[in-house]
């Protein structure tokens, strides 16, 4: 049999791609990533207008403590040149008439929330104990039997009884983007863990940093990415994958192939739909996606002395009951979040940024259903101005001179990174989703493997879980070929004896 030239090849450079990459290289087996941007990162790129450089989607990290999903992966790959510098404050929520802090220490976030909310005060404190309980090393099979079915909000209402503190302390789930009323207990539970307890952190540099950081080291173990190269077709042979077409043409062949792109794209673009049961490729298209993002991008020339500059981001909600807004964009009734709004404001400037006059970077985003592009092109300008207006009638004085603004729709999102509907976090991280397990690491067609935010897996979402599941990845496919090894060599026992 004629062996391929490469052990695996990778459809997209993802955090997902190129940690399982980076794995599978360590590993001295020969990878090739094919991305079809000119850079890698996928969702995790920084952008450059003229002298700014802006991070397009990630402004957080979380779980980038030595023994955390992130700072994990990046010890045993050996990223160490990275710094993660740590906001004082993870989340902070305006609501009601209330502001609220979330913190990494969490005795400080109990105080908090036990002044705002005295009554409950013992069950913040219980609430708080619980969730650190959770340790993904030491108890994640019994969180998992005990969680998988549940919703996040019904432990939370098993904890408390007032609507507003549930609502408040729900806040840290739209870091994934879905409504909270969906959202998975395990999810959630996780979610918090991580990107309460351990987030906030912000990448010296920009969110470029980290995906340029682990192609170098994906490269300095042996492997090849090659930059603005769509895959069009994976290419297999009675339900085996074996190779994978470029748009230019070329054809490589590999033992394994790995999708970390967009999984719809894959089902209905990338393979022939003819291989799956139509009951499949039904229950695949019947799953629901992430909510999308409206974003704006803005320079200023003015300095921001606020707390705001000390926080990973800051949520503001006019009313507590935002679920319910959130709810009608996940359904799609609903085009963008009008009661509410985040932002983000990036920590320092660089020398050059600051020479040329700009002296802060904003951003400034809302829950959005993808839609029509029309009323996005349509409606951009409006909803810009309606947005930094917003952030001007809330925090004065922050916006003063702007330098640069541009803004980033649904749409947008789904051309940059070919994520269906412009989803930002895979799919919905409901229980119903969880449980169903349709799109897994593995599938139907063998030696083709999922990595990324498209498998339908309870990580607790974002880089962390597309990290996460790269490495999962990459650990499944090592027991794949450890099993067919010593298959073979059974084999050629038999054979030659
Ligand atoms: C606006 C926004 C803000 C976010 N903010 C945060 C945050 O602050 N913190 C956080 O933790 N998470 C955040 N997330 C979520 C997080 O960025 C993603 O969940 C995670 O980065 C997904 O990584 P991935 O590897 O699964 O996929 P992706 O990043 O989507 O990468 C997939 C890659 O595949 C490539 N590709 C697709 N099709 C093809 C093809 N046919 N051929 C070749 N290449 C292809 C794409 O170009 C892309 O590079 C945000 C996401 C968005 C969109």
């Amino acid at each position: 049999m004629r062996h391929p030239k490469y052990d695996a090849v990778i459809v997209g450079a993802g955090i997902g791609g190129l940690v399982c990459g980076s794995y599978l290289s360590k590993q001295g087996l020969k990878v090739l990533i094919a991305e079809r941007q000119n850079k890698p990162g996928g969702c995790c790129t920084s952008f450059m207008k003229g002298r700014l450089s802006f991070d397009a989607a990630v402004h957080n990290f979380a779980s980038c403590r030595p023994r955390g999903i992130m700072g994990s992966i990046l010890g045993e790959l050996g990223v160490n040149d990275l710094r993660f510098e740590q906001r004082k404050i993870v989340d902070l929520v305006f609501s009601s008439g209330m502001k609220l802090k979330f913190f990494r220490d969490k005795t400080r976030t109990i105080r908090q929330f036990s002044r705002a909310f005295p009554k409950e005060k013992a069950n913040i404190q219980k609430y708080f104990d619980f969730i650190d309980s959770f340790d993904f090393t030491a108890n994640y099979v019994w969180f998992y039997k005990t969680y998988v079915d549940r919703k996040f909000i019904d432990v939370l209402k098993s904890y408390f009884s007032d609507e507003k503190l549930i609502a408040l302390l729900c806040v840290p789930v739209l870091n994934v983007n879905m409504p909270f009323s969906e959202m998975s207990a395990l999810s959630g539970i996780m979610l918090y863990r991580e990107y309460i307890m351990d987030g906030g952190y912000y990448l010296d540099g920009g969110t470029q940093r980290l995906a340029d950081a682990l192609a170098a080291v994906f490269r300095v173990q042996g492997g090849e990415l090659l930059l603005s190269k769509k895959v069009d077709r994976i290419l297999t042979q009675d339900k085996l994958a074996k190779a994978v077409t470029l748009s230019d043409g070329t054809v490589i062949e590999a033992r394994y192939i790995v999708a970390n792109c967009d999984a719809t794209q894959v089902f209905s673009r990338l393979l022939d739909d003819s291989i799956f049961t139509s009951t499949y490729l039904k229950k695949m298209q019947a799953l629901k996606p992430t909510m999308s993002l409206f974003s704006v991008y803005l320079g200023l020339k003015n300095q921001i002395r606020n707390e705001v500059k000390d926080a990973g981001t800051i949520w503001h909600f006019d009313k507590y009951d935002f679920n319910r807004s959130l709810i009608s964009i996940y359904a799609g009734r609903k085009k963008y979040l009008s009661d509410g709004f985040a932002f983000c404001v990036a920590p320092k400037v660089s020398e050059v940024e600051a020479v040329e006059g700009t002296r802060e970077k904003m951003y400034i985003f809302t829950s959005a259903s993808y839609g029509d592009p029309a009323y996005w092109q349509n409606n951009k300008r409006r909803l810009t101005g309606q947005l930094i207006e917003r952030v001007k009638k809330h925090y004065p004085g922050l916006i003063r001179d702007i330098s640069f603004c541009a803004t980033a729709t649904p749409g947008d999102i789904e051309k940059f990174t070919s994520n269906y509907r412009g989803a930002t976090c895979g799919w919905a991280y409901s229980s119903q989703q969880i449980q169903s397990q349709i799109v897994k690491r593995n599938c139907a067609i063998r030696n083709l493997f999922f990595c990324g935010h498209w498998v339908n897996q309870p990580y607790p979402g974002g880089v962390p879980g597309a990290a996460f599941s790269g490495k999962a990845t990459a650990d499944l496919i090592r027991n794949h070929l450890n099993m067919t090894a010593s298959a073979e060599k059974k084999e050629s026992f038999v054979n030659n004896g």
